[in-house]
């Protein structure tokens, strides 16, 4: 847990409830996407008494506060991960999502030599737009669906 979250929803005038850090903990070390219904499951398997409808409302209150972030696909369940931003030493990552399975794939914009950061910073000269983030996500066919 980063010492900045903290402080931010100290500063939001929220306290680090134990369902919250316990939620958190289990983003920060699980990776990946997960929905409310499956972060549920696995933290009753851990022993954890928590109810569905906390971890919903936790959820929210956590992407509001952007310490995690929600991905909404069609047709799914919204799923959360930890805000990439605020982790040390893990790049910004984009969403490859398949429209067949629901299947999300993180992309790391820096493997195919592309910065979206540069498109950011150039916003303001075309555009007169200040971008303070950014949200990429692209739709398709995983290599699972398209060979079966
Ligand atoms: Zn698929
Ligand atoms: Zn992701």
């Amino acid at each position: 847990m980063t010492q900045s979250f903290r402080d931010k929803l100290h500063g939001e005038g929220y306290r680090l409830t134990r369902e919250r850090q316990v939620i958190l903990s289990f983003l920060e070390t699980a990776k990946g996407h997960h929905d409310a219904v499956e972060i549920h499951q696995r933290l009753r398997i851990n022993g954890h008494r928590i109810s569905l409808a906390t971890v919903y409302r936790t959820l929210n209150l956590l992407a509001e506060l952007k310490a995690v972030e929600r991905l909404c696909v069609e047709g799914q369940p919204a799923t959360y991960e930890i805000n990439g931003a605020d982790q040390e030493g893990r790049p910004h990552h984009y969403h490859l999502v398949c429209s067949v399975c629901g299947r999300v794939m993180d992309m790391d914009p820096g493997s195919l030599g592309a910065s979206m950061q540069k498109l950011e910073e150039k916003l303001p000269q075309t555009y007169d737009f200040r971008a303070t983030g950014h949200q990429l996500t692209f739709f398709g066919v995983c290599d699972r669906c398209a060979s079966s």
